[in-house]
């Protein structure tokens, strides 16, 4: 075996463990918030799930790593400044004019 396959199957496992522990933070900040849902509609899509932070954000998404983004995710959970929305809701959020009556936020 050569080195440089070594490195590629070592760059691999770190990143397969990298995702694995990404998922399990991502998990956990579902469940302090209490499901997979939308708070919104009930919308069930963990494609279209989205992290929203309730009364905006004092830190710049772009500038933090992936980590550090769930990192900060899993303490606002805990503060309950987070909810989920699906992308619909979150985007209704911004405009609200659209926001159904019955809705939480
Ligand atoms: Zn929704």
């Amino acid at each position: 075996m050569t080195a440089a396959l070594i490195n590629r199957e070592t760059r691999q496992a770190i990143r397969e463990r990298q995702k694995r522990i990404h998922t399990r933070r991502r998990e956990a900040i579902f469940v302090l918030l209490g499901g997979k849902y939308c708070v919104g509609c009930g919308e069930t899509d963990e494609d279209v799930l989205q992290f929203d932070h309730k009364r905006g954000r004092d830190w710049d998404i772009n500038s933090v790593s992936s980590t550090t983004r769930l990192k900060n995710y899993l303490y606002e959970a805990i503060d309950g400044r987070l909810q989920v929305l699906c992308i619909s809701c979150n985007s209704s959020k911004n405009r609200p004019n659209e926001i159904p009556d019955n809705t939480p936020f």
